[in-house]
């Protein structure tokens, strides 16, 4: 088995964004709770994950908004697990928490990653529709800091909000390599249902692009990158050489990983398992030694074949021909241009990229 990844899901955002549907909570006075609950969990779960621990990841919500005497908190009670002196450690960090101070604080605590969520460029963009607290310049000023705290950086962005035109798109990439970043993740704007912008959708207030230039936009990424250098390796993912995210490939490639934190997911590698998205369940159950779970799930073999495809054809890498049981199908894709052959395996074009889900049921 692989060594397994340790997420930490740190679920505190001081302003939530338009778009957002992940777990957080406005209400930070909840910290020291999370903090004592984590403890509790963390000594919980030793008993069963006994391997060390190669990567660890705190994402949220916002981990950048922890204190320094807050992380100190957070490596006690992460200190019932074994995590290897050599692991991944990587932070997200949205950039108006950035200051040289934290950075520095990061290095020491034993980040080695931090991923910034800049999302855009684009004044026009941040405020709305995404609805982000930072600006241009913020993004510009946290790249600095974590680079005088000499950490490795990645940045995330955003494409396919309304009014997006390829332009912008083009700047926001060419802003984005000029900082010097390793990593770039683009992520395509999608709306989920409760999010405040969703009714902006509804009303017409705001106009979904259509899904050609969304697609134009997708493969403009590609193509622009790989001119300079980076590999797109997963379908929103692109990395110059070994700067890929090793805690990201284990979600991909099926390996095990724990999730602490409300709303965090497991995997051991055949059931998975989610956390109750709501801090104060997920702690009372903790202190009450119940369960805070709120999924369990178990793959039947075909269940569980059909996931490592899907997941492999988001991959560069593609998936191995063992997973495909129609090699037909998969020669009939290549010539629509979707596939192409790489050894042991079936690789995804750009063009198949695009659309990894639909070859993953083509295929399936
Ligand atoms: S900072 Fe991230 S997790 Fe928090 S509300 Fe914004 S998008 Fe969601």
């Amino acid at each position: 088995m692989n060594s397994p990844g340790l997420y930490v899901h740190t679920p505190f955002c001081p302003r939530r964004c338009a778009y957002c549907d992940f777990y957080s909570t406005e209400n930070l006075s909840k910290i020291p709770m999370w903090l004592d609950s984590l403890a509790v969990e963390a000594r919980q779960q030793a008993a069963y994950w006994t391997y060390e621990f190669d990567s660890l990841y705190l994402g949220g919500g916002s981990p950048s908004v922890l204190s320094p005497d807050q992380l100190a908190s957070l490596k006690e009670a992460l200190s019932p697990l074994k995590i290897s002196p050599k692991a991944e450690i990587t932070l997200e960090a949205n950039p108006e928490d950035v200051t040289a101070d934290k950075a520095l604080a990061w290095a020491e605590w034993g980040v080695t990653r931090v991923s910034i969520g800049a999302q855009s460029f684009q004044r026009k963009a941040l405020i709305a529709p995404l609805g982000r607290s930072h600006s241009d310049s913020d993004i510009l000023k946290a790249v600095e800091a974590v680079k005088k705290a000499k950490l490795f950086f990645g940045l995330d962005l955003i494409f396919g909000w309304p009014g997006q035109t390829s332009q912008e798109w083009r700047e926001d990439l060419e802003l984005a390599v000029a900082t010097g970043t390793g990593h770039i993740s683009t992520y395509e704007l999608t709306i989920p249902h409760k999010s405040p912008i969703a009714q902006k959708f509804l009303t017409g207030e705001l106009i979904a692009l259509p899904e050609s230039e969304i697609a134009d936009l997708f493969l403009l990424a590609g193509s622009y990158l790989k001119k300079r250098g980076f590999e797109r390796y997963e379908v929103s993912n692109f990395a110059r050489k070994g700067a890929y995210s090793r805690h990201n490939l284990k979600y991909w490639r099926r390996d095990a990983y724990l999730g602490l934190g409300p709303a965090a997911h497991s995997f051991d590698g055949s059931r998975r398992s989610a956390n109750v998205a709501s801090v104060d369940k997920w702690s009372l159950a903790l202190a009450q030694r119940h369960t805070a779970l709120s999924l369990l799930e178990d793959l039947t073999p075909d269940q569980a074949r059909l996931e490592s495809l899907m997941l492999c054809l988001r991959l560069a890498q593609g998936a191995p021909t063992s997973l495909i049981n129609d090699q037909g199908k998969a020669a009939e894709l290549a010539l629509a241009g979707f596939l192409v052959k790489n050894g042991a395996y079936w690789k995804p074009t750009e063009k198949g990229l695009l659309c990894a889900d639909y070859l993953a049921r083509e295929l399936s």
